[in-house]
């Protein structure tokens, strides 16, 4: 068997051919695959600053500067795993619950394969109907959500579908494992002062940014990874967990966030955890204006697939 290659930069310049996630084939179905890049183009549930429907593109575009071995983890993915980019969801860009219907429609047709979802965002609204297509397939799954917000306010102008809803409504849908959801990097301003309890009284741990600062975060990790065990798991990256410094592109920064090598440390700790979908959301090319948030992105996307399961390591 061999497995598709992203293209190489003696093949072709890095900055010539086709965009596609890391230089990758596509594939219009995700048959055959272990594993796939999605886009999701979608800003439709953002409540501040939009333009996450750009963000799949633009990772994909910073992505061509990707070279497929993790030297600092010694991780192989491509001589592990087939892997393609397998295009955008077909949003409906005037309707979000519509959008919502779509999406889930979309994942639920890709999971009748055995391929493991790795989603470019656009907004954080995209997760609820991604993890309604998961559930379906695997069951309730435990939860990796690193975010600068908890994203479980009950409606946003009586709307109950927005990028500020969703773990509340897979709370409510039972598609998560309460005790196995783990917040990673919450702060800034809040509507009250008890913002993060709701997630802690539904058994979910909160792991607050300042908790986190000044601080390796692989410890953490590793009591994530005992705590979840071999369940099923899954993976979401709101890119405005990082400080603004490092992630500028996005739709609601806050101040005081975590460092990349920290990103880094969170992602390379989930390696050993059953994942089944990991999703990177949020990022807004308009904000961006050196691309260094999509470019970070991108290669969180790339640590994302270095740790799922099968991927071997040197
Ligand atoms: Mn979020
Ligand atoms: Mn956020």
């Amino acid at each position: 068997m061999s497995f598709n290659q992203p293209l190489g930069g003696n093949e072709m310049p890095r900055f010539g051919g086709p965009a596609t996630m890391m230089r990758l084939p596509t594939a219009a179905t995700a048959e055959g695959l272990n594993a796939c890049f999605i886009g999701v183009p979608l800003d439709g549930g953002t409540s501040y600053r939009a333009g996450t429907r750009f963000g799949p593109r633009q990772i994909r575009a910073e992505s061509c500067l990707l070279r497929p071995f993790n030297v600092a983890t010694g991780a192989a993915p491509f001589e592990s795993l087939q892997v393609a980019d397998v295009g955008d969801v077909a949003i409906n860009t005037f309707n979000l619950p519509d959008t919502a219907r779509r999406i889930r429609e979309a994942y639920q047709e890709l999971l009748r394969h055995p391929v493991i979802p790795l989603s470019l965002g656009g907004d954080h609204s995209m997760t609820y109907p991604i993890l309604q297509a998961i559930a379906e397939k695997h069951g309730p799954v435990a939860l990796v959500h690193v975010d600068a917000h908890a994203d479980i306010g009950d409606a946003m102008f009586g709307e109950r579908i927005a990028h500020g809803t969703t773990f509340r409504r897979c709370y409510e849908d039972n598609l998560i494992v309460p005790e196995l959801t783990f917040q990673i990097g919450l702060r800034g301003t809040g509507y009250s002062l008890d913002d993060f309890n709701w997630s802690r009284g539904k058994g979910f741990t909160v792991v607050p940014a300042d908790e986190c600062w000044d601080k390796k975060l692989s410890p953490l990790m590793e009591e994530i990874r005992s705590k979840i065990g071999d369940r099923k798991a899954y993976i979401s990256y709101d890119i405005d967990s990082l400080d603004p410094a490092y992630a500028p592109g996005t739709g609601t920064p806050e101040i005081g966030g975590l460092t990349t090598a920290q990103a880094l440390q969170i992602i390379r700790g989930c390696q050993g955890l059953n994942i089944v979908g990991a999703d990177l959301v949020e990022v807004s090319p308009p904000y961006d204006q050196s691309g260094n948030t999509a470019l970070t992105a991108a290669n969180l996307l790339f640590e994302m697939l270095c740790v799922l399961p099968g991927v071997k390591y040197a």
